[in-house]
Protein backbone atom coordinates (compact mmCIF):
# COMPACT_ATOMS: atom_id res chain seq x y z
CA UNK A 1 0.00 0.00 0.00
CA UNK A 2 1.35 3.21 -0.74
CA UNK A 3 2.24 5.99 1.61
CA UNK A 4 0.00 8.08 2.87
CA UNK A 5 0.28 11.21 1.33
CA UNK A 6 0.53 10.06 -2.11
CA UNK A 7 -2.11 7.40 -2.24
CA UNK A 8 -3.99 7.32 -5.83
CA UNK A 9 -7.84 8.04 -5.16
CA UNK A 10 -8.83 3.92 -5.80
CA UNK A 11 -5.91 3.07 -2.92
CA UNK A 12 -7.55 5.86 -0.87
CA UNK A 13 -11.10 3.67 -0.75
CA UNK A 14 -9.55 1.30 -0.21
CA UNK A 15 -7.42 2.08 2.54
CA UNK A 16 -10.97 2.85 4.27
CA UNK A 17 -12.13 -0.37 3.25
CA UNK A 18 -9.34 -2.40 4.91
CA UNK A 19 -9.77 -0.28 7.74
CA UNK A 20 -13.39 -1.76 8.07
CA UNK A 21 -12.01 -5.14 7.56
CA UNK A 22 -9.77 -5.22 10.48
CA UNK A 23 -12.66 -3.48 13.13
CA UNK A 24 -14.89 -6.40 11.60
CA UNK A 25 -12.53 -9.09 11.68
CA UNK A 26 -13.35 -9.61 7.72
CA UNK A 27 -11.19 -12.99 6.62
CA UNK A 28 -8.61 -12.16 3.63
CA UNK A 29 -10.26 -13.97 1.23
CA UNK A 30 -13.17 -12.06 0.94
CA UNK A 31 -11.58 -8.76 1.50
CA UNK A 32 -9.50 -9.75 -1.72
CA UNK A 33 -12.74 -10.83 -3.39
CA UNK A 34 -14.17 -7.72 -2.64
CA UNK A 35 -11.34 -5.19 -2.91
CA UNK A 36 -11.19 -5.05 -6.74
CA UNK A 37 -13.80 -4.15 -9.37
CA UNK A 38 -16.37 -7.16 -10.52
CA UNK A 39 -15.41 -5.60 -14.35
CA UNK A 40 -13.88 -3.22 -15.41
CA UNK A 41 -14.70 -2.21 -19.22
CA UNK A 42 -12.29 0.09 -21.54
CA UNK A 43 -14.23 1.38 -25.32
CA UNK A 44 -12.73 3.03 -27.85
CA UNK A 45 -15.46 6.22 -28.83
CA UNK A 46 -14.65 7.27 -32.85
CA UNK A 47 -16.90 10.74 -32.93
CA UNK A 48 -16.93 12.12 -36.02
CA UNK A 49 -16.73 16.06 -35.37
CA UNK A 50 -18.83 18.98 -36.79
CA UNK A 51 -15.20 20.20 -38.54
CA UNK A 52 -15.43 16.51 -40.45
CA UNK A 53 -12.59 15.06 -38.30
CA UNK A 54 -12.46 11.90 -36.63
CA UNK A 55 -11.89 12.31 -32.84
CA UNK A 56 -11.10 9.25 -30.72
CA UNK A 57 -11.99 9.31 -26.84
CA UNK A 58 -11.61 6.43 -23.97
CA UNK A 59 -14.55 5.66 -22.33
CA UNK A 60 -14.80 3.47 -18.82
CA UNK A 61 -17.73 1.50 -16.88
CA UNK A 62 -16.15 -0.04 -13.87
CA UNK A 63 -18.88 -2.61 -11.91
CA UNK A 64 -17.52 -2.96 -8.66
CA UNK A 65 -19.75 -5.00 -6.30
CA UNK A 66 -23.06 -6.52 -7.32
CA UNK A 67 -23.34 -8.49 -4.26
CA UNK A 68 -26.57 -6.30 -3.00
CA UNK A 69 -28.32 -5.43 -6.31
CA UNK A 70 -27.92 -4.12 -9.75
CA UNK A 71 -24.82 -1.94 -10.11
CA UNK A 72 -25.19 1.90 -9.81
CA UNK A 73 -23.13 5.01 -10.55
CA UNK A 74 -23.11 8.01 -12.37
CA UNK A 75 -21.09 8.84 -15.62
CA UNK A 76 -18.71 11.90 -15.86
CA UNK A 77 -17.34 13.28 -18.85
CA UNK A 78 -14.29 15.08 -17.51
CA UNK A 79 -10.46 15.55 -18.87
CA UNK A 80 -9.20 13.41 -15.81
CA UNK A 81 -11.93 10.69 -15.99
CA UNK A 82 -9.20 8.13 -16.44
CA UNK A 83 -9.59 4.13 -14.93
CA UNK A 84 -7.70 4.99 -12.00
CA UNK A 85 -10.47 7.77 -10.76
CA UNK A 86 -13.86 5.85 -11.93
CA UNK A 87 -12.37 3.08 -10.10
CA UNK A 88 -11.96 4.62 -6.91
CA UNK A 89 -15.61 6.36 -7.46
CA UNK A 90 -16.96 2.75 -8.41
CA UNK A 91 -16.35 1.72 -5.29
CA UNK A 92 -17.32 4.46 -3.29
CA UNK A 93 -20.64 3.71 -4.85
CA UNK A 94 -20.64 -0.06 -3.33
CA UNK A 95 -20.21 1.85 -0.30
CA UNK A 96 -22.72 4.60 -0.29
CA UNK A 97 -25.63 2.08 -1.59
CA UNK A 98 -24.70 -0.33 1.02
CA UNK A 99 -24.99 2.52 3.90
CA UNK A 100 -27.84 3.90 2.64
CA UNK A 101 -29.45 0.62 2.32
CA UNK A 102 -30.68 0.71 -1.22
CA UNK A 103 -30.57 -2.62 -3.03
CA UNK A 104 -28.11 -1.64 -5.76
CA UNK A 105 -24.11 -2.46 -6.18
CA UNK A 106 -21.40 -0.22 -7.39
CA UNK A 107 -20.64 1.27 -10.64
CA UNK A 108 -19.07 4.45 -12.31
CA UNK A 109 -18.40 5.35 -15.61
CA UNK A 110 -16.22 7.94 -16.92
CA UNK A 111 -15.72 9.55 -20.63
CA UNK A 112 -12.13 11.71 -20.61
CA UNK A 113 -13.43 14.57 -22.39
CA UNK A 114 -14.38 18.26 -22.22
CA UNK A 115 -17.63 18.44 -22.41
CA UNK A 116 -17.66 22.63 -22.76
CA UNK A 117 -15.26 22.03 -25.44
CA UNK A 118 -18.19 19.85 -27.46
CA UNK A 119 -20.93 20.74 -29.25
CA UNK A 120 -24.15 19.47 -28.86
CA UNK A 121 -23.88 17.48 -31.88
CA UNK A 122 -20.90 16.09 -31.14
CA UNK A 123 -21.45 15.31 -27.39
CA UNK A 124 -24.57 13.28 -28.59
CA UNK A 125 -22.94 11.50 -30.91
CA UNK A 126 -19.81 10.70 -27.93
CA UNK A 127 -22.79 10.04 -25.70
CA UNK A 128 -24.59 7.34 -28.00
CA UNK A 129 -21.65 5.83 -29.06
CA UNK A 130 -20.45 5.11 -25.36
CA UNK A 131 -24.03 3.76 -24.67
CA UNK A 132 -23.92 1.10 -27.42
CA UNK A 133 -20.53 0.31 -26.90
CA UNK A 134 -21.11 -0.76 -22.82
CA UNK A 135 -25.08 -1.77 -23.91
CA UNK A 136 -24.27 -5.15 -23.43
CA UNK A 137 -23.15 -4.79 -19.38
CA UNK A 138 -26.05 -2.47 -18.55
CA UNK A 139 -29.36 -3.17 -17.74
CA UNK A 140 -32.69 -2.17 -16.05
CA UNK A 141 -31.31 -5.16 -13.47
CA UNK A 142 -28.32 -4.99 -14.78
CA UNK A 143 -25.77 -1.95 -14.68
CA UNK A 144 -28.11 1.56 -14.08
CA UNK A 145 -26.15 4.58 -14.95
CA UNK A 146 -26.67 8.32 -13.86
CA UNK A 147 -25.15 11.89 -14.26
CA UNK A 148 -22.28 12.95 -12.38
CA UNK A 149 -19.78 15.63 -13.33
CA UNK A 150 -19.79 16.87 -16.92
CA UNK A 151 -22.77 15.08 -17.72
CA UNK A 152 -27.02 15.85 -17.08
CA UNK A 153 -30.30 14.83 -17.81
CA UNK A 154 -30.10 15.53 -21.80
CA UNK A 155 -26.94 12.94 -21.46
CA UNK A 156 -29.33 10.08 -19.85
CA UNK A 157 -32.31 11.41 -22.31
CA UNK A 158 -29.80 10.47 -25.01
CA UNK A 159 -28.62 7.32 -23.65
CA UNK A 160 -31.79 6.01 -22.67
CA UNK A 161 -32.52 6.65 -26.42
CA UNK A 162 -29.61 4.49 -27.83
CA UNK A 163 -29.95 1.80 -25.05
CA UNK A 164 -33.55 1.36 -26.60
CA UNK A 165 -32.42 1.01 -29.96
CA UNK A 166 -31.26 -1.84 -29.10
CA UNK A 167 -33.05 -3.54 -26.58
CA UNK A 168 -36.14 -1.33 -26.54
CA UNK A 169 -38.08 0.89 -24.25
CA UNK A 170 -36.79 0.40 -21.39
CA UNK A 171 -36.81 4.08 -19.07
CA UNK A 172 -35.01 2.33 -15.91
CA UNK A 173 -31.68 1.59 -17.65
CA UNK A 174 -30.85 4.79 -16.25
CA UNK A 175 -31.65 7.65 -13.74
CA UNK A 176 -31.55 10.97 -13.45
CA UNK A 177 -33.93 11.43 -16.64
CA UNK A 178 -35.65 14.67 -18.09
CA UNK A 179 -39.25 14.40 -15.85
CA UNK A 180 -40.87 14.04 -19.70
CA UNK A 181 -39.04 10.82 -20.03
CA UNK A 182 -39.53 9.60 -16.53
CA UNK A 183 -37.17 11.34 -14.49
CA UNK A 184 -38.13 11.57 -11.38
CA UNK A 185 -39.58 14.70 -9.12
CA UNK A 186 -37.39 15.54 -6.77
CA UNK A 187 -33.93 14.34 -8.46
CA UNK A 188 -32.00 17.53 -9.38
CA UNK A 189 -31.96 18.92 -6.20
CA UNK A 190 -31.72 15.51 -4.42
CA UNK A 191 -28.46 15.45 -3.26
CA UNK A 192 -27.54 18.97 -2.26
CA UNK A 193 -30.77 18.37 -0.05
CA UNK A 194 -29.35 15.42 1.28
CA UNK A 195 -26.20 17.50 2.40
CA UNK A 196 -28.25 20.19 3.78
CA UNK A 197 -30.23 17.77 6.15
CA UNK A 198 -26.50 16.13 7.09
CA UNK A 199 -25.68 19.35 8.33
CA UNK A 200 -28.61 20.55 9.86
CA UNK A 201 -28.38 16.70 11.80
CA UNK A 202 -25.02 17.33 13.26
CA UNK A 203 -25.72 21.00 13.88
CA UNK A 204 -28.29 19.91 16.13
CA UNK A 205 -26.08 17.21 17.75
CA UNK A 206 -23.08 19.12 17.73
CA UNK A 207 -25.28 22.15 19.73
CA UNK A 208 -24.16 24.41 16.52
CA UNK A 209 -27.18 27.30 16.17
CA UNK A 210 -28.27 27.53 12.31
CA UNK A 211 -29.13 30.89 12.65
CA UNK A 212 -26.13 32.30 11.19
CA UNK A 213 -24.05 29.64 11.28
CA UNK A 214 -21.41 30.24 8.40
CA UNK A 215 -21.23 28.08 5.89
CA UNK A 216 -18.43 28.15 2.82
CA UNK A 217 -19.20 26.01 0.03
CA UNK A 218 -16.82 25.26 -2.93
CA UNK A 219 -18.29 24.35 -6.44
CA UNK A 220 -21.50 25.69 -7.35
CA UNK A 221 -22.36 23.14 -9.62
CA UNK A 222 -25.76 20.94 -9.24
CA UNK A 223 -24.32 19.86 -5.95
CA UNK A 224 -23.50 23.45 -4.49
CA UNK A 225 -25.74 25.64 -5.36
CA UNK A 226 -28.61 23.27 -4.30
CA UNK A 227 -27.09 22.73 -0.81
CA UNK A 228 -26.67 26.47 -0.40
CA UNK A 229 -30.10 27.11 -1.37
CA UNK A 230 -31.55 24.86 0.89
CA UNK A 231 -29.14 26.20 4.05
CA UNK A 232 -30.46 29.54 3.33
CA UNK A 233 -33.79 28.31 3.54
CA UNK A 234 -33.11 27.03 6.63
CA UNK A 235 -31.81 30.04 8.13
CA UNK A 236 -27.53 29.37 7.58
CA UNK A 237 -25.71 31.89 6.07
CA UNK A 238 -24.30 31.34 2.80
CA UNK A 239 -21.12 33.26 3.22
CA UNK A 240 -18.47 31.91 0.37
CA UNK A 241 -19.02 30.04 -2.40
CA UNK A 242 -16.85 29.21 -5.67
CA UNK A 243 -16.23 27.31 -8.87
CA UNK A 244 -13.88 26.63 -11.21
CA UNK A 245 -13.26 30.22 -12.11
CA UNK A 246 -12.69 31.20 -8.59
CA UNK A 247 -14.70 32.78 -5.38
CA UNK A 248 -16.98 35.02 -3.81
CA UNK A 249 -17.15 36.03 -0.63
CA UNK A 250 -20.06 38.28 1.69
CA UNK A 251 -19.66 38.08 5.34
CA UNK A 252 -23.52 39.26 5.74
CA UNK A 253 -24.38 36.19 3.36
CA UNK A 254 -25.07 36.02 -0.07
CA UNK A 255 -27.86 36.99 -1.95
CA UNK A 256 -28.78 33.60 -3.61
CA UNK A 257 -31.61 34.47 -5.57
CA UNK A 258 -29.46 37.66 -7.32
CA UNK A 259 -26.57 34.63 -7.44
CA UNK A 260 -28.53 32.74 -9.61
CA UNK A 261 -29.48 35.22 -11.88
CA UNK A 262 -25.92 36.50 -12.19
CA UNK A 263 -24.58 32.34 -13.02
CA UNK A 264 -27.73 32.52 -15.70
CA UNK A 265 -26.38 35.41 -17.23
CA UNK A 266 -22.55 34.76 -17.29
CA UNK A 267 -21.91 31.14 -16.06
CA UNK A 268 -19.94 32.20 -13.35
CA UNK A 269 -20.17 33.11 -9.78
CA UNK A 270 -17.18 35.03 -10.38
CA UNK A 271 -17.92 39.00 -11.07
CA UNK A 272 -20.66 39.30 -8.78
CA UNK A 273 -21.77 42.09 -7.15
CA UNK A 274 -22.14 42.85 -3.44
CA UNK A 275 -19.47 40.33 -2.90
CA UNK A 276 -15.70 40.31 -2.54
CA UNK A 277 -14.02 38.08 -4.60
CA UNK A 278 -11.35 35.62 -3.49
CA UNK A 279 -9.51 32.31 -4.89
CA UNK A 280 -10.25 29.17 -3.69
CA UNK A 281 -7.31 28.74 -1.98
CA UNK A 282 -8.27 31.26 0.21
CA UNK A 283 -12.17 30.00 -0.01
CA UNK A 284 -11.11 26.94 1.58
CA UNK A 285 -9.23 28.48 4.27
CA UNK A 286 -12.27 31.05 5.57
CA UNK A 287 -12.99 30.82 9.01
CA UNK A 288 -16.84 29.20 8.99
CA UNK A 289 -18.63 26.67 10.98
CA UNK A 290 -19.51 24.46 7.90
CA UNK A 291 -16.78 23.89 4.91
CA UNK A 292 -18.51 22.43 2.21
CA UNK A 293 -16.17 21.16 -0.80
CA UNK A 294 -18.55 20.44 -3.19
CA UNK A 295 -16.48 20.36 -6.32
CA UNK A 296 -14.03 17.82 -7.46
CA UNK A 297 -11.41 15.38 -5.29
CA UNK A 298 -8.44 16.16 -3.42
CA UNK A 299 -9.84 19.14 -2.61
CA UNK A 300 -8.31 19.14 0.90
CA UNK A 301 -5.09 17.60 1.22
CA UNK A 302 -1.54 17.55 3.46
CA UNK A 303 -0.28 20.90 1.91
CA UNK A 304 -3.94 22.77 3.07
CA UNK A 305 -5.29 21.23 6.00
CA UNK A 306 -3.73 22.76 8.30
CA UNK A 307 -5.14 25.83 7.42
CA UNK A 308 -8.62 24.84 7.59
CA UNK A 309 -10.59 27.00 9.65
CA UNK A 310 -14.19 25.44 9.26
CA UNK A 311 -15.47 23.47 12.89
CA UNK A 312 -17.16 20.81 10.43
CA UNK A 313 -16.12 19.67 6.85
CA UNK A 314 -18.93 17.76 4.97
CA UNK A 315 -17.89 16.01 1.77
CA UNK A 316 -21.05 17.21 -0.97
CA UNK A 317 -18.04 15.97 -3.30
CA UNK A 318 -16.91 12.56 -3.37
CA UNK A 319 -13.42 12.08 -1.88
CA UNK A 320 -12.84 15.78 -1.57
CA UNK A 321 -10.59 15.02 1.24
CA UNK A 322 -7.16 13.00 0.93
CA UNK A 323 -6.39 10.27 3.59
CA UNK A 324 -3.40 12.61 4.47
CA UNK A 325 -5.54 15.59 4.31
CA UNK A 326 -8.11 13.87 6.67
CA UNK A 327 -5.27 13.22 9.08
CA UNK A 328 -4.44 16.12 9.91
CA UNK A 329 -7.99 17.22 10.20
CA UNK A 330 -8.33 14.54 12.57
CA UNK A 331 -5.25 15.43 14.85
CA UNK A 332 -6.75 19.30 14.98
CA UNK A 333 -9.93 18.53 16.34
CA UNK A 334 -11.62 19.14 13.12
CA UNK A 335 -14.52 16.46 12.07
CA UNK A 336 -14.83 15.24 8.64
CA UNK A 337 -18.38 14.20 7.53
CA UNK A 338 -17.99 11.50 4.51
CA UNK A 339 -19.01 11.88 1.21
CA UNK A 340 -20.74 8.42 1.14
CA UNK A 341 -22.99 9.58 3.58
CA UNK A 342 -23.58 13.38 3.10
CA UNK A 343 -24.28 13.23 -0.89
CA UNK A 344 -26.20 9.92 -0.55
CA UNK A 345 -29.45 11.71 -1.56
CA UNK A 346 -28.51 11.33 -5.19
CA UNK A 347 -28.25 7.71 -5.80
CA UNK A 348 -31.35 7.72 -3.39
CA UNK A 349 -33.54 9.32 -5.69
CA UNK A 350 -31.86 7.62 -8.31
CA UNK A 351 -33.32 4.18 -6.67
CA UNK A 352 -36.93 6.02 -6.59
CA UNK A 353 -36.22 7.03 -10.12
CA UNK A 354 -35.61 3.42 -11.10
CA UNK A 355 -38.79 1.95 -8.63
CA UNK A 356 -41.22 4.72 -10.61
CA UNK A 357 -39.98 3.60 -13.87
CA UNK A 358 -40.38 -0.50 -12.83
CA UNK A 359 -43.67 0.11 -11.60
CA UNK A 360 -44.81 3.21 -14.23
CA UNK A 361 -46.03 4.84 -11.59
CA UNK A 362 -44.51 8.07 -10.96
CA UNK A 363 -44.50 9.63 -7.14
CA UNK A 364 -45.76 13.24 -6.63
CA UNK A 365 -42.49 15.50 -5.00
CA UNK A 366 -44.31 15.27 -1.23
CA UNK A 367 -43.60 11.56 -1.41
CA UNK A 368 -39.86 11.88 -2.66
CA UNK A 369 -39.08 14.18 -0.02
CA UNK A 370 -40.52 12.24 2.98
CA UNK A 371 -38.48 9.14 2.12
CA UNK A 372 -35.89 10.74 1.28
CA UNK A 373 -35.61 12.50 4.75
CA UNK A 374 -36.52 8.93 6.28
CA UNK A 375 -33.39 7.15 4.05
CA UNK A 376 -30.88 9.17 5.07
CA UNK A 377 -31.71 10.26 8.52
CA UNK A 378 -31.99 6.61 9.52
CA UNK A 379 -28.20 6.37 8.17
CA UNK A 380 -27.04 9.32 10.12
CA UNK A 381 -28.10 8.16 13.21
CA UNK A 382 -26.62 4.81 12.51
CA UNK A 383 -23.31 6.50 11.76
CA UNK A 384 -23.64 8.80 14.55
CA UNK A 385 -24.68 6.17 17.21
CA UNK A 386 -21.28 3.85 16.32
CA UNK A 387 -19.82 7.13 16.46
CA UNK A 388 -20.72 7.70 19.73
CA UNK A 389 -20.52 4.14 20.95
CA UNK A 390 -17.21 3.12 19.19
CA UNK A 391 -15.22 6.79 19.49
CA UNK A 392 -13.90 6.24 15.75
CA UNK A 393 -14.86 9.09 12.98
CA UNK A 394 -17.82 9.09 11.01
CA UNK A 395 -15.86 7.75 7.99
CA UNK A 396 -14.69 4.56 10.38
CA UNK A 397 -18.29 4.57 11.15
CA UNK A 398 -19.87 4.75 7.60
CA UNK A 399 -17.30 2.05 6.43
CA UNK A 400 -17.89 -0.38 8.87
CA UNK A 401 -21.84 -0.22 8.40
CA UNK A 402 -21.60 -0.60 4.47
CA UNK A 403 -18.52 -2.91 4.66
CA UNK A 404 -20.35 -5.11 7.19
CA UNK A 405 -23.47 -5.28 4.90
CA UNK A 406 -21.70 -6.12 1.95
CA UNK A 407 -19.95 -9.16 3.41
CA UNK A 408 -22.44 -10.64 4.52
CA UNK A 409 -24.86 -10.17 1.50
CA UNK A 410 -21.65 -11.99 -0.35
CA UNK A 411 -21.13 -14.76 2.44
CA UNK A 412 -24.95 -15.49 2.28
CA UNK A 413 -25.12 -15.87 -0.91
CA UNK A 414 -22.44 -18.67 -1.01
CA UNK A 415 -18.57 -18.41 -1.94
CA UNK A 416 -17.17 -20.76 -4.54
P1 LIG B 1 -21.28 19.98 -11.52
O1 LIG B 1 -20.52 19.75 -12.76
O2 LIG B 1 -22.72 20.33 -11.61
O3 LIG B 1 -20.58 21.16 -10.66
C1 LIG B 1 -19.24 21.15 -10.32
C2 LIG B 1 -18.88 22.53 -9.78
O4 LIG B 1 -17.53 22.50 -9.33
C3 LIG B 1 -18.95 23.64 -10.83
O5 LIG B 1 -19.39 24.84 -10.21
C4 LIG B 1 -17.50 23.80 -11.26
O6 LIG B 1 -17.19 25.08 -11.81
C5 LIG B 1 -16.80 23.56 -9.95
N1 LIG B 1 -15.39 23.16 -10.07
C6 LIG B 1 -14.84 22.27 -10.91
N2 LIG B 1 -13.51 22.20 -10.72
C7 LIG B 1 -13.24 23.04 -9.71
C8 LIG B 1 -12.05 23.43 -9.04
N3 LIG B 1 -10.88 22.90 -9.39
N4 LIG B 1 -12.13 24.34 -8.06
C9 LIG B 1 -13.33 24.86 -7.70
N5 LIG B 1 -14.48 24.56 -8.28
C10 LIG B 1 -14.43 23.66 -9.28
O7 LIG B 1 -21.05 18.70 -10.63
P2 LIG B 1 -21.94 18.16 -9.43
O8 LIG B 1 -22.96 17.23 -9.96
O9 LIG B 1 -22.37 19.31 -8.58
O10 LIG B 1 -20.89 17.26 -8.65
C11 LIG B 1 -19.93 17.82 -7.75
C12 LIG B 1 -19.34 16.70 -6.92
O11 LIG B 1 -20.37 16.01 -6.22
C13 LIG B 1 -18.59 15.62 -7.69
O12 LIG B 1 -17.54 15.13 -6.89
C14 LIG B 1 -19.64 14.53 -7.87
O13 LIG B 1 -19.08 13.24 -8.08
C15 LIG B 1 -20.33 14.62 -6.53
N6 LIG B 1 -21.69 14.07 -6.51
C16 LIG B 1 -22.66 14.56 -7.32
C17 LIG B 1 -23.94 14.02 -7.25
C18 LIG B 1 -25.07 14.56 -8.07
O14 LIG B 1 -26.21 14.11 -7.88
N7 LIG B 1 -24.85 15.52 -8.95
C19 LIG B 1 -24.21 12.97 -6.36
C20 LIG B 1 -23.18 12.50 -5.54
C21 LIG B 1 -21.93 13.06 -5.63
Amino acid sequence: MANIADMTPFQAVTRYFDQACDRLGVRDEIRNLICTPDREMRVEIPVRMDDGSLEVFIGYRIQHNGSRGPYKGGVRYHPEADEEEVRALAALMTWKTALVGIPFGGAKGGVQCDPSALSPTELQALTRRFTRSISHIIGVNQDIPAPDVGTNSQTMAWMMSAYAEEHGYAPGVVTGKPLELGGSAGREQATGRGVSLMIKEVAKDLSIAMDHSKIVIQGFGNVGSWAAHFLDEAGFSVVAVSDVNGGIHSGQGLDLAQLKAHLNETGTVVGFKGAEAITNDELLEMECEFLVPAAMGGAIHRGNASKIRARLVVEGANNPVTPGGEEILNDRGIPCLPDLLVNAGGVTVSYFEWVQNIQRFPWELSRVEKELEEILLKAYREVSALVESEKITYRAAAFSIAVDRVVKALELQGLP
